[in-house]
């Protein structure tokens, strides 16, 4: 079938969602463009395993594109090598090809975004902008809710979301009676058990990665091994169903447990797939809820409830943020942290065992779970006082999962408290008490927990009452804070002037730590 004007289709990286609208007619006149680009791979610090998984699922799509009967351009790293922008690429390809018309699938990332903007305003080209097809809401909808200059909680826009979907609804009401299970969930993990053991591939990464060395992307974290990840839509779904089977009845009591005997716990590692939309968030809240449908006696409402809320709540709440406080969201401070990153955040070399952990399996994997990028890495980073332009780098680069409109919200909203408290309520600050509450690191960690003065005391102990006192005129007004507050002036004159002392040499030289 032949359509009117000869059409360039441009699909980014993560913007591989087969069931796009796009692809329901092949057209003689379309040509769709994917392509590897050096200014993609290295404006951030991206893990390896990242840029592996990103490049290997470009080339199963195409590849799947081009069996369905649809015109593909795939060009890797070694085709583009010469092209210095996005908006160079696809110039030279429209004037290649002879095409009159350009479409894309509006970024959801800030940057790419102003990027086709600009390139469609100074060219003659027709065509423009359509919807991924990906999220719940669509654009208008999400900036409609978020459209009043008012605070937003996630809780609201939850309940929001459950009526809008009628999801685990019954009759106008949440099922089960509660919109939310959390006191039933977030358990540390007993003394004995069994890890369940993550799902894993073995993609062949050697083309890619002598294509990465080729063109002088070195990467961080480990790269060297085939890749575990899911790169297609089949592995991605295979992923979610294998984790509705086994992990999911699991998944709340253990959502905040924190351990070194395993990677991934009962957590799905879906967000590569979700992120790069082979996976729609609507068909995994559906199976999810069918699962509980089908054989309630062997889900727990508690996880399904709870696991329902990070994707329909949380990720949808948090593109919201994103998309309604940007640009201006890229450059907040509100705790006017000035600090630089810590080196042992990209060597995992620290004697503080809960954080050479995360580390260490974060460049193992690319992947470290909620509570230790919340709690773990984002509380040490906060208590440090670290730049949240340092903090919000790091994050972008070293997680399979990281991609701006979705790390943003999350690295300096919710952990880093950058945005003022736009998008958490308090700062998301805690001693070492939290980290040995939710893990078995504390016994056999160098430091005490138990101290926070003396020169063997937990740094988190330290930093945490040194961080309360240091932001007592923004944060003792904070109802939520009352507490915090009412524990640190139980604390001696003598003590605290000691832990005071005690943070500032970690803040002066926090990798000898
Ligand atoms: P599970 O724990 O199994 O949760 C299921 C799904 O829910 C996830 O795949 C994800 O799609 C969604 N989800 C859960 N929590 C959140 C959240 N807070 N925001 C958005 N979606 C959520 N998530 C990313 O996808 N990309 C990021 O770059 C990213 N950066 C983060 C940075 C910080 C500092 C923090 C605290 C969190 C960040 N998160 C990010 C959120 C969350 O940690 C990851 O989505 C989650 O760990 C992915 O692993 P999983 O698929 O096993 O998730
Ligand atoms: Fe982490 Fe402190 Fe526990 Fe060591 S003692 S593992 S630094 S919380």
């Amino acid at each position: 079938m032949t359509a009117s004007l000869p059409t360039l289709r441009l699909i980014l990286g993560d913007q591989l969602n087969a069931n796009h609208s796009w692809f329901t007619i092949v057209d003689d006149s379309v040509v769709y463009l994917l392509a590897e680009l050096h200014e993609e791979a290295s404006y951030a610090p991206h893990h390896i395993q990242k840029l592996q998984a990103f490049f290997l699922a470009m080339q199963q799509f195409s590849a799947k594109l081009r069996k369905a009967g649809h015109t593909v351009i795939h060009l890797t790293l070694d085709d583009t090598a010469e092209c210095s922008s996005l908006a160079a690429l696809i110039e030279q390809v429209m004037n290649e090809h002879q095409l009159v018309r350009f479409e894309y699938q509006c970024p959801d990332e800030y940057r790419l975004r102003s990027q086709l903007e600009t390139l469609c305003k100074t060219h003659w080209w027709q065509g423009g902008s359509v919807s991924t097809e990906h999220f719940l809401l669509s654009e208008e909808e999400v900036l409609s809710y978020f459209a009043q200059d008012k605070q937003y909680r996630m809780e609201h826009f939850y309940r929001f979301m459950r009526k809008k979907f009628e999801v685990l609804m019954d009759n106008g009401k949440p099922v089960g009676g509660r919109w939310n299970f959390d006191q039933e969930n977030r358990k540390r993990l007993p003394k004995k058990w069994t890890p369940p053991g993550a799902l894993l591939y073995a993609h062949d990464v050697t083309e890619v990665n002598e294509r990465l060395k080729r063109h002088g992307i070195a990467g961080w974290g480990e790269g060297s091994k085939p890749l575990t990840w899911p790169i297609t839509v089949e592995e991605s779904e295979q992923l979610a169903r294998d984790f509705i089977a086994r992990l999911l009845p699991q998944f709340g009591r253990y959502q905040d447990a924190l351990t070194d005997r395993d990677w991934a716990l009962y957590h799905a590692r879906l967000s590569f797939s979700l992120n790069s939309k082979l996976l729609s968030p609507k068909w995994v809240i559906d199976q999810v809820v069918k699962a509980y449908v089908d054989a309630p006696d062997q889900q727990s409402l508690a996880s399904i409830e709870g696991f329902v809320r990070q994707i329909m709540g949380w990720r949808e709440y948090v593109r919201g943020i994103y998309l309604s406080r940007m640009p201006d969201y890229a450059t907040s401070n509100g705790l006017d942290n000035k600090a630089p990153l810590p080196n042992f955040y990209w060597t995992g070399d620290t004697n503080m065992r809960c954080v050479a952990h995360a580390i260490q399996q974060t460049k193992e994997h690319a992947y470290a779970h909620h509570i230790q990028r919340l709690m773990v890495t984002g509380n040490l980073a906060l208590l440090l006082g670290v730049h949240p332009d340092e903090v919000d780098r790091w994050y972008l680069g070293v997680y399979i999962d990281a991609i701006e409109w979705v790390e943003m919200p999350n690295t300096r909203g919710m952990s880093q408290y950058a945005d003022g408290g736009f998008l958490a309520s308090k700062p998301y600050v805690s001693s070492g008490k939290y980290i040995q509450r939710m893990s078995d690191y504390c016994q056999g960690c160098t430091y005490d927990v138990d101290q926070r003065h003396t020169d063997n005391a937990c740094p988190f102990n330290s930093l945490y009452w040194s961080f309360l006192h240091q932001h007592r005129d923004q944060l003792e007004s904070n109802q939520r804070m009352r507490m915090m507050y009412a524990n640190l002036d139980r604390i001696p004159a003598l003590e605290l002037d000691n832990t005071l002392a005690r943070a500032n040499a970690i803040r002066q030289a926090p990798d000898e730590f």
